[in-house]
């Protein structure tokens, strides 16, 4: 690949910010184009429930790079453009306004989009999502000292939303449909640890109800819960998961299932059209099975490893799954993937705010999450990529320092 070829990446997020700047800092001097549907250049969205949302940091504070740096790169930046359609057969991506791009190499960095309820009332004023700048700059005029929100769905965003409403002075109340806070992503242990920390801080946490309905009222909304409770605010924030934009790749008959199926160099079906980030789904080794990591370090990861691979460099995108999350004064962090089967072996006092929870195979340490517990947690994602076998007894015990195991 080199001059007079055309890398198209349709998306200009995370994953598509990583990739532009990897094809230059590989050396490609071709044709970049990255078409995103957005008015800005690539940006990260951690921030936009957090110190975004809490107006305590600027939107231009989540761009991936300066504005300078970028522009540095040469990339051809469509803003505000959509591409609505793939033609495989004439290698071209066609833009919802009616002109079309031809490609080499195409990339597919879409992201996804906020799931919305069917419910009645759910797109009143005043009921939000959370997924963009645009998004964050809506909800975060809402946030208003004094008045309820309702959040609907206790898992990472609107738990990060709530800790941030409190943060802004309003009364919160959290439904979830399950009977635990993130139920999907971590063990009973740190979701009761989350429902502690949210009542703590003096949030309504109403587990195993749904939502069946939103009307309006004058100043607000009332909300019929599936218990049959009624309860009124002045906003919700609805945040039951995303789902995948993987539309243009399924018409175009990329393979598709939850997400575009690729392999570990990134490649889809079509090995001319390359996916990344929250969009791609691949078979990740330590999960062991087909899956999509909907985290910042994959978004990043996985954008350069799509470039590289769309170079004709080797790659073997395979990453320790990372996450993290920050609610109140608590960071917590992720690595590996906890399942059911795993042995369970607990380090330091839950009561402290302070824990780990190890999770092992066969000896070996696979998984670790924790509250409060950065340094421990760096030592983990060592043994876990070491692959070390440990003694259950040794790791649960503070007297020996992760470090001599
Ligand atoms: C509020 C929020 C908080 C988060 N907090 C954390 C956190 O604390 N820790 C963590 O690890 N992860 C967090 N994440 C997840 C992380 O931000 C995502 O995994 C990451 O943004 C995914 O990057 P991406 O490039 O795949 O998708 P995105 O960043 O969503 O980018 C996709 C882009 O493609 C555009 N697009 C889609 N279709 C088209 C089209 N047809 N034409 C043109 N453009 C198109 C979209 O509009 C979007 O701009 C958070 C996410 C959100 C929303």
């Amino acid at each position: 690949m080199g001059e007079g070829q055309t890398i198209v990446i349709v998306g200009a997020g995370q994953a598509g910010g990583w990739a532009a700047q990897t094809l230059r800092s590989e050396g490609f001097a071709g044709r970049v184009v990255l078409v995103g549907d957005e008015p800005h250049r690539p940006y990260e969205r951690p921030p936009l429930s957090k110190a975004v949302l809490a107006g305590e940091a600027p939107e231009g504070s989540t761009a991936l790079m300066k504005p300078e740096a970028f522009d540095k790169l040469h990339i051809d930046w469509r803003a505000d453009t959509a591409v609505s359609a793939i033609d495989r057969a004439a290698r071209q991506v066609r833009l919802q306004a009616g002109d079309a791009i031809g490609y080499d190499k195409l990339i597919l960095c879409t992201g996804g989009r906020a799931r919305r309820l069917d419910i009645p009332g759910a797109d009143l004023p005043g009921v939000f999502t959370l997924r963009s700048i645009a998004d964050a700059r809506s909800l975060g005029a809402a946030l208003l000292p004094g008045k309820r929100l309702l959040v609907v769905g206790g898992g990472w965003i609107g738990l990060e939303v709530a800790a941030t409403a409190r943060r802004k002075g309003m009364e919160v109340t959290v439904v979830e449909a399950a009977a635990r806070l993130c139920e999907r992503t971590v063990p009973p242990e740190i979701s009761d640890h989350l429902l502690e920390l949210h009542t703590a801080h003096g949030v309504q946490v109403l587990l195993g109800t749904g939502i069946e309905s939103f009307a309006a009222l004058p100043q607000g909304l009332s909300a019929v819960l599936g218990n049959g409770q009624r309860l009124d605010c002045s906003a919700a924030l609805v945040g039951v998961g995303m789902v995948p934009n993987d539309g243009l790749a399924r018409a175009a008959g990329l393979q598709c299932d939850g997400g575009v199926w690729v392999d570990a160099q990134c490649r889809s079906s079509d090995p001319d059209i390359l996916a990344a980030g929250d969009v791609a789904a691949w078979h990740g080794q330590w999960a062991g099975r087909r899956m999509r990591l909907e985290s910042w370090q994959n978004a990043q990861e996985q954008g350069i490893a799509a470039a590289r691979s769309a170079l004709g460099m080797a790659v073997n995108h395979q990453p320790l799954p990372w996450f993290w999350s920050d609610q109140y004064d608590v960071n917590l962090q992720i690595f590996g993937m906890p399942a059911p089967g795993h042995e369970r072996v607990l380090r330091g006092d839950p009561a402290s705010g302070s824990f780990v929870l190890f999770f092992l195979e066969q000896g070996k340490v696979v998984a670790a999450l924790g509250p409060n517990a950065a340094k421990d947690l760096r030592f983990a994602r060592r043994l876990i990529e070491r692959g070390t076998h440990v003694d259950a007894q040794k790791l649960a015990d503070l007297q020996i320092p992760l470090a001599k195991l």
